[in-house]
């Protein structure tokens, strides 16, 4: 099929690393001293609109580039952080959110009790797992470490497997077992086969990081015993999926009965399995990597018992690492941190304590962040945005001249069922059964996984639930959900220079308008067409939708081809297309948006700027970045978005651009309006 495209059922837009610096806030969105007006707008828009900011920022020490993203990223980093170590040092309730997460945080921070407990929150654990004595009670174990920390994102386990509770592909009523793999210590497939010297490397170094943790807790031939683990790790990478076919959905849909694995996956013992990770009576799975679940199986039988045990309690120790003593966490660091990743130093303790604080209790963090940073007005004001955002929607896609009438029929149904998530979720998780107990680290994380577990469980028994949120309301990002048919908007990205809700209504349709605008294109595009209206699999395009389509975006290609930000270095249109596109679509679906908005009044003036220019700079604003050479140079080889510069220039493309700021022929930006490009 000529229109054939793979695409994972999530699509994450997000950062989620928390800084330390704070930056001031930002009261007025029209930003008028980040301008430079002595440029002509037709003549270099970007410039116009951000010349002023561009010369007085610069990329911080160490950094690559710098951007909005960066400063929300901060900005919302040292509000999170502040707000949780208030909470620590507040005497909250017990059972209180600020209670449990005040004292989860000061838990982790809690080095000397940690050190103090040595390995003795492992005795436990480590005591089953020497009881392991066959088949059977490896699989019973097995089955006890089958965990919820993976979903549409994270497609690899740190378990053997992992499980993600959502919708069925097939029928979005229900929700189903995703059963993924995982297991493995490295970053992917490849790092286990690749024959290459510097993957060689990479092993060896691997297995020297194994010997060094088992001889750290005192495992005696820790050398051989590295070198069997790392053998038992190729072995299950060899019946991994290929890293293309493990987050290609056509391939991960593979409905699987509960009857079916004792012949399709023969080895493990599934039915100690199943019985011990708490889902005997679950029927039926959808089996995302079936070579992973059949080889992994194969190998309970085939490998030595011991050989297991050995590989479980190096997996035990890596895993709770950040909750043991430091010698561990150095080690752990030695080979993630430094040797794969190139960092000198361990990022400060608190930094890794709220990251740990975010990931056990996520939405109650969440709750703590919008009741100081995002009140219901806040929410209101862009859930009206969103909504003449969908009737705009409406519109553009009964008048689209690529789509056909059955095509359009079924783009309006998905429409009307499409949800939008606004800053927070209308019901947050309710932590009431997940005791979070001062001074006890490694317990808290135990009790975090098994709350995550039996909540993640629970919802197989109840009917699917679209108004779920799977991104935190504290991450400056926003998250599509193609299956179901949801998109949510964190309360971390809806906040200035994106939106300001006690601001200009112009800049904040410009701004985060025609970035929600952006994403929501994503569900009728090429990667939501994959999707039916309620998140189903199966795509709804004829083929001549889709030839229509691409011949409609054959000259934006060549637009951005014509754009080289180095002599010899030019964007490559193909490569960036679909997104080009996205961004043509959030920006004139925006635009109708403001001015339903206005409801047939003129906008005021603002700092000699008519609403309508508001509109355009703001939207150029939202692009603004200073980058190094290097990472641009990077971005314009491999990145599937365009630099920020050429993705202002979207504005090239839209008629009422050149009504704002009287845009004429001569000017170097005028397109022709039959070279404009007309997809939306
Ligand atoms: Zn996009």
């Amino acid at each position: 099929m000529p229109f054939f495209r793979t695409a994972s059922p999530v699509l994450l837009f997000a950062s989620a690393v928390f800084l330390s610096v704070g930056a001031a806030p930002i009261a007025q969105n029209v930003y008028t001293q980040d301008m430079d007006r002595s440029i002509k707008p037709g003549e270099d828009f970007y410039r116009y609109a951000n010349g002023g900011w561009l010369k007085a920022e610069a990329i911080p020490a160490g950094q690559s580039s710098f951007d909005n993203r960066a400063i929300l990223t901060e900005r919302t980093g040292e509000r999170v952080r502040s707000l949780i170590q208030d909470t620590a040092t507040a005497k909250s309730a017990k059972g209180s959110l600020p209670q449990k997460v005040g004292d989860y945080y000061s838990s982790f921070m809690d080095e000397a009790a940690i050190e103090s407990k040595g390995l003795a929150p492992l005795s436990h654990e480590m005591a089953t797992i020497t009881a392991i004595s066959n088949k059977a009670s490896l699989s019973a174990y097995l089955g006890t470490t089958l965990n919820t920390e993976v979903d549409g994102l994270i497609a690899n386990a740190d378990h053997v497997f992992g499980v993600w509770v959502n919708q069925n592909f097939a029928d979005s009523k229900h929700y189903v077992f995703h059963l993924l793999q995982g297991g493995l210590g490295m970053p992917d497939r490849e790092s286990y086969l690749d024959p290459s010297p510097k993957m060689a490397e990479l092993r060896a170094q691997y297995q020297a990081h194994i010997s060094a943790t088992l001889k750290l807790v005192g495992t005696a031939d820790a050398e051989s015993k590295a070198a069997g683990i790392l053998s038992l790790e190729i072995r299950m990478a060899q019946a991994f999926a290929p890293d293309a076919d493990a987050v290609d959905v056509f391939k991960q849909n593979n409905p699987w009965k509960r009857t079916e694995f004792d012949t399709k996956a023969p080895g493990m013992d599934w039915n100690s399995y199943f019985t011990s990770a708490g889902v005997a009576d679950q029927s039926d799975f959808l089996v995302w990597q079936p070579s992973a679940v059949t080889g992994i199986s194969a190998l309970v039988a085939s490998e030595r018992v011991d050989l297991w045990k050995d590989y479980l309690r190096f997996r035990l120790i890596e895993h709770y690492s950040s909750v043991l003593p430091k010698a561990v966490a150095a080690e752990d660091f030695a080979f993630y941190g430094t040797f794969l990743s190139g960092a000198q130093r361990p990022p400060d303790r608190s930094k890794l304590a709220v990251a740990a604080t975010n990931a056990a209790l996520g939405q109650a963090v969440g709750q703590l962040y919008t009741e100081h940073y995002f009140p219901p007005e806040a929410k209101a004001r862009a859930q009206a945005m969103a909504t003449d955002i969908i009737t705009a929607y409406r519109n553009r896609i009964a008048n689209l001249a690529w789509m056909s009438p059955g095509t359009k029929q079924k783009a309006l149904t998905k429409l009307a069922a499409l949800k939008i998530g606004i800053g927070y979720p209308d019901t947050w998780i309710d932590y009431s059964t997940f005791e979070v107990v001062r001074g006890d680290a490694f317990g808290n994380m135990r009790r975090a996984e098994a709350f995550s577990r039996s909540y993640n469980l629970a919802k197989l028994k109840r009917p699917a639930d679209i108004g779920e949120w799977r991104i935190d309301p504290q991450i400056v990002g926003a998250v599509i959900l193609f299956s179901p048919n949801t998109e949510s908007f964190s309360a971390g990205l809806l906040q200035p220079p994106y939106f300001d809700y006690q601001g200009d209504a112009a800049s904040n349709y410009g701004s985060a308008g025609a970035g929600m605008a952006h994403e929501i294109s994503h569900s009728f595009d090429e990667l939501g067409n994959i999707y039916d209206d309620q998140g189903r699999l199966g795509m709804w395009w004829i083929p001549e939708d889709a030839d229509k389509y691409h011949a409609a975006a054959a000259k934006l290609a060549v637009q951005f081809s014509s754009y080289c930000p180095f002599s010899g270095l030019c964007i490559n249109g193909k490569q960036v297309q679909s997104e080009n596109i996205a961004d043509i679509a959030g920006l004139l679906t925006a635009h109708d948006a403001y001015i339903l908005s206005l409801k047939g009044k003129p906008d005021v003036v603002i700092g000699g700027l008519t609403g309508e220019q508001r509109f355009f700079i703001a939207f150029s604003q939202r692009w603004r970045k200073l980058q190094s050479e290097a990472a641009l140079r990077q971005q314009v080889a491999t990145d599937t978005h365009a630099p920020g510069e050429y993705r202002s220039d979207t504005v090239r493309n839209i008629d009422a651009w050149y009504k704002a700021f009287d845009i004429a022929p001569s000017d170097k930006l005028y397109l022709k309006p039959e070279d404009r490009v007309r997809i939306w």
